[in-house]
């Protein structure tokens, strides 16, 4: 197989669309996949490895972040097992790493996504070693099948569905103020912030809701959507640089980071917030954002998070340094308001 040149993946979007993983992988032309997982849902193959034509070989050391360490080792046994496609099966963590091998090996990627960080419609990858993280953009990385079942989720935490819904949320937010927006990325991503601050109070008195997970899913779909079409800015490099140059969880980060980066772009960026707030069904963005962070079982503060205090001057700097588009112009000492703000969780 070659990988796809087309910039949309095909998806499967579908209750049960996983029970059919083997024969969706032959449909490909893929025999032997090579899988990228946590190691948590390694489970989900073990029907299919002796019930499937096709031959998987398994590698369950995704972990976040997609450390260039981690990325080798599987690199070399994909090499080994001469697989012929991709298969990233989890959150972000798995399909990061499945992007990270299709992009040293040009073998086409398919994504399954079990959490709701969007990443499986984008062509954006990211790498860290002991630099920090890189990030870029690659066609090679793009999916070429992504397969969306609910099912796979109704066992996904309450925090964790908080956390990466408000991952998810981040990419629409950002979508809406970016520079190269368009009436179709800010469409789609005023829909996710609809569909998502609708599910994820639900979920979290009941996570087996399936037309909650479904809705969820659909929201972070079109997130990922809206971040693939547009450029990213201040909220998304903030949470690259904690993430990856000070070990902080990625969608944790986001979820605490998010209402200071919005109240801080909020008065450059009044068209942004009307459409953020007309989906939140509140009447004005920042303090709705707020909210919903607040109404989920999610961590208030940087400090919660275990980042030091010590490290605020030194993460602004690495932040303000680089250049990225923002609707507010942005100094150091923005950033270090920000992240002390943050820090105390004010
Ligand atoms: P994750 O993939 O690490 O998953 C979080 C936790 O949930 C893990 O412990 C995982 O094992 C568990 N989990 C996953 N699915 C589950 C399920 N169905 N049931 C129970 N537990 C489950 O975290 P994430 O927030 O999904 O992804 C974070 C990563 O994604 C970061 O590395 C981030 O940089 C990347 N990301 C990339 C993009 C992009 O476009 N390139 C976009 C968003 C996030």
């Amino acid at each position: 197989m070659k990988a796809s040149e087309s910039p949309v993946p095909e998806v499967v979007f579908e209750e049960g669309a996983f029970l059919k993983v083997a024969a969706l992988l032959e449909a490909q032309g893929s025999r032997r996949p090579f899988v990228v997982t946590t190691a948590g849902r390694r489970k989900e193959f073990s029907s299919l490895e002796t019930a499937s034509s096709v031959r998987l070989e398994i590698f369950d050391g995704a972990v976040e972040h997609v450390p260039v360490e981690v990325t080798d080792r599987a690199e070399a046994l994909l090499r080994r097992a001469e697989a012929d496609s991709i298969v990233s099966l989890g959150g972000g963590s798995a399909t990061g790493l499945g992007k990270a091998l299709a992009l040293r090996t040009s073998l086409p990627l398919i994504a399954v996504p079990t959490t709701y960080s969007g990443s499986e419609v984008t062509s954006i990858y990211g790498l860290t070693d002991r630099d920090g993280k890189k990030t870029g953009r690659d066609a090679r990385v793009l999916p070429r099948l992504v397969i969306y079942d609910p099912l796979l989720t109704l066992g996904l935490p309450p925090g964790v569905s908080a956390a990466s819904g408000m991952n998810a949320l981040a990419h629409s937010v950002e979508a809406l103020y970016a520079s190269n927006a368009s009436a179709e990325s800010s469409a789609w991503a005023e829909r996710s912030i609809r569909d998502l601050a609708a599910a994820l109070p639900v979920l979290m008195d009941d996570p087996t809701d399936l037309t909650a997970r479904s809705q969820a899913m659909r929201g972070s779909q079109l997130a990922g959507m809206a971040l693939n079409a547009t450029v990213m800015g201040l909220h998304h490099r903030i949470c690259h640089v904690l993430g990856g140059s000070f070990g902080m969880p990625h969608a944790k980060t986001h979820a605490v980071i998010l209402p200071y980066v919005v109240s801080f772009n909020s008065p450059h960026a009044e068209d942004a917030m009307s459409r953020i707030a007309g989906a939140l069904g509140v009447s004005d963005a920042p303090s709705g954002i707020r909210a919903l962070v607040r109404s989920l079982p999610l961590p208030r503060s940087l400090a919660e998070l275990g980042f030091s205090k010590e490290n605020i001057p030194g993460a602004a700097r690495e932040i303000a340094e680089a250049n990225y588009p923002n609707p507010a112009p942005v100094s150091a000492e923005d950033v270090e308001r920000i992240l002390t703000k943050a820090w105390k969780g004010e």
